[in-house]
């Protein structure tokens, strides 16, 4: 392997930290600690174990921590009023709702009721919106793209004119990292182009990339005959293609794999993230760092 490892794992454990003191430096000052509530509706096993890992996060980081259940009958208009109790709760500073919702319930309402000082995921249209003003406008980038840059700015690579592609155009990742990595600023300020199902010749294109950053969800995709010799590359898929049995536990668990093709990748990129070990272990941290950055602008020393 000639690529260097890009361990999220690691980075991760390094941004905790940093939270984790910052979280003991305000206490001591303001007596005050980042609160957190995770609301989650019914009993999907899937949204139970995400809303476990949050949970778990913030409570050994020592913020206030309030895991609301509710059942799967609750209606549309009893989740609005638990929505706006916690917005208008002081001691409460990111609001969570996992999705999905049951049927019935109109997701995009739900969410669209957090107050957007309180939307530490980052989906609410106003923090869309302060996204891409950029600058002092932005409160809370969403997580995974957040994640995104913090692994390639701590992996040393220089962001500032260099050529950046992003193979994808979702919401949640391909577009808020796009304007992210674009913005006139600090960790960012680079060439942009953002690739997708469109795009004519995908080759082309992720072969002129500095830094690779793959959002696509198709395992596999890029080859490693489009990646130029010592880029970043960042691969953020996280694709299901089989199952084995676990060595450690004994159990079933699913076979990752990424976007990128990992195994002939490593020999021709300078850095690349691992599946998994990689992007992932990222977003729920930048969810924490969020939501004590939404504390910090309550108390007037965000930035700081
Ligand atoms: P999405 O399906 O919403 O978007 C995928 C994008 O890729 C689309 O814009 C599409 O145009 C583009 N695309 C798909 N196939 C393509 C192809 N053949 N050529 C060019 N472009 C193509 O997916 P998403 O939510 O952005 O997620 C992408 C991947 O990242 C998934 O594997 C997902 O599981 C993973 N993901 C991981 C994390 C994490 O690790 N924390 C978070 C979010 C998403």
């Amino acid at each position: 392997m000639t690529a260097k490892l890009i361990k999220g794992t690691e980075i991760r454990d390094e941004i905790l930290g940093e939270i984790k003191q910052e979280v003991e430096n305000i206490k001591t000052k303001y007596g005050v600690v980042p609160g957190l509530v995770t609301i989650l509706v019914g009993e999907n096993p899937a949204s139970i174990s995400y809303v476990t890992a949050k949970i778990k996060a913030a409570q050994s980081l020592g913020f206030k921590e309030i895991q609301d259940n509710q059942p799967e009958d609750i209606t549309e208009q009893q989740l609005l009023a638990l929505i706006d109790r916690y917005n208008k709760d002081d001691s409460i500073h990111g609001i969570l709702v996992q999705l999905p919702l049951p049927k019935g319930i109109d997701e995009k309402k739900v969410l669209n009721a957090i107050d957007p000082d309180k939307d530490v995921d980052g989906f609410h249209p106003v923090n869309v919106g302060r996204l891409m003003i950029g600058g002092a406008e932005v409160k809370f980038p969403p997580c995974t793209p957040a994640g995104i840059q913090e692994l390639i700015v701590r992996s040393g690579f220089e962001t500032k004119g260099a050529e950046v592609v992003v193979v994808g155009r979702s919401n949640i990742v391909g577009k808020p990292i796009a304007i992210m990595m674009l913005q006139k600023a600090a960790n960012a300020n680079a060439t942009v182009t953002v690739v997708h199902t469109a795009t004519k010749d995908l080759a082309y294109h992720c072969k002129r990339a500095e830094i690779l950053i793959v959002a696509a969800g198709v395992p596999g995709l890029v080859k490693p005959e489009w990646i130029k010799p010592g880029a970043c590359v960042i691969d953020v898929g996280v694709n299901r293609v089989g199952e084995k049995i676990s060595e450690k536990t004994g159990r079933k668990v699913a076979i990752l794999k990424g976007d990128v093709d990992f195994d002939a990748a490593k020999e021709i990129a300078g850095a690349i993230t691992p599946v998994p070990g990689g992007v992932g272990p990222m977003t729920i941290t930048m969810l924490m760092r969020n939501t004590l950055n939404s504390l910090k602008f309550k108390l007037g020393i965000a930035g700081t």
